[in-house]
């Protein structure tokens, strides 16, 4: 039913105006797309659980795309601020530090403690963490955010998010996203979560899912029809699984460039988080949402500084 939805998600980006090559191309895609789908469902590989529960943690050693690919808007829908801004904090995995990590390592994983105390920190300062429907919603008037309003983003779908982040989101009542590696979803020995834990956090209210790709693709590099696939696929397992539109998605190594981010659009998102530093801000691109990074090796004294104007 899903992939349906796809295919008319496809129809209606490529019926805009700004992606003619969409257009002409959007018979040959469907036709690929839906292929691919099949291909995929029918012959997906058994899931394997190596027993090295303790592999290096695999993903952020690339360098992020840290400019925009798209000029900011000049003007912003009539009633809304100019200046309207909110910090969308990105994480990646919460546990603990060990000795000998390397330094990539400590700045992904922030610890169950400096993760607790940071939570704490926006309940005892007023932050109400929203959602980026609401962010969607008030970029376009049609809703007002609460004072210190901010996002809270987790990359990858790692275990400890579940294990360490969640109980201290659900104890405080804050909302999350949580962007999935679809094919990695259930490889639970390799530090990933799966979908019953996916579903235990969607039922309190407060977790959302995202994409991250299948494979936690760098898409630059790969060919449309690829691209899309990663795009699509990974939506629609989210989708079947969760039973939830899946309308969120992040760039994997925060890489992409402006056919991605295009493409992102038609394969039926309605934003994209970047690494791009800073707050994000009504006049950016909806497919290049700015983020904070929280790194493993900040304090308290610089965790508070990111939350500060601007980030
Ligand atoms: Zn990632």
């Amino acid at each position: 039913m899903y992939s349906s939805g796809i295919i008319l998600d496809i129809a209606r980006f490529a019926s805009d105006a700004t992606v003619n090559t969409m257009r002409r191309n959007a018979a040959l895609l469907t036709i690929l797309l839906m292929l691919v789908v099949v291909s995929l469902t029918g012959c997906r590989p058994a899931l394997s659980f190596p027993s090295a529960a303790s592999e290096p943690y695999p993903y952020g050693s690339q360098t992020p795309r840290t400019t925009p690919a798209f000029k900011t808007s000049a003007t912003v829908p009539a009633g809304v601020d100019a200046n309207l801004s909110v910090p969308i904090l990105m994480y990646h995995e919460v546990a603990p530090h060990t000795p000998g990590m390397d330094a990539l390592k400590l700045s992904l994983l922030v610890t169950p403690d400096q993760f607790a105390q940071q939570m704490q920190y926006l309940k005892d300062n007023n932050f109400t963490t929203i959602t980026l429907d609401d962010w969607m919603a008030a970029r376009v008037g049609q809703a007002t955010l609460p004072r210190n309003p901010v996002i809270l983003t987790f990359d990858d779908g790692r275990l400890g998010v579940y294990r360490n982040a969640f109980p201290v989101l659900k104890r405080n009542g804050q909302k999350a996203i949580l962007f999935l590696i679809s094919n990695e979803v259930g490889r639970v020995a390799k530090g990933y979560l799966d979908w019953s834990m996916a579903r235990e956090m969607q039922n309190t209210g407060l977790i959302t899912f995202g994409s991250h790709t299948v494979h936690h693709a760098v898409l630059p590099p790969l060919t449309t029809q690829r691209a899309l696939m990663e795009l699509s696929y990974s939506k629609m397992v989210i989708q079947r699984n969760t039973g939830r539109r899946c309308d969120y998605f992040c760039y994997p190594h925060g890489k992409y460039d402006a056919r991605v981010a295009k493409l992102v659009g038609v394969a039926g998102y309605r934003a994209a988080t970047s690494e791009i530093p800073g707050w994000s801000r009504v006049t950016d691109n909806a497919f290049e949402l700015r983020r904070v990074r929280i790194d493993g090796r900040d304090s308290m004294a610089v965790f508070r500084t990111k939350l500060g104007p601007g980030g």
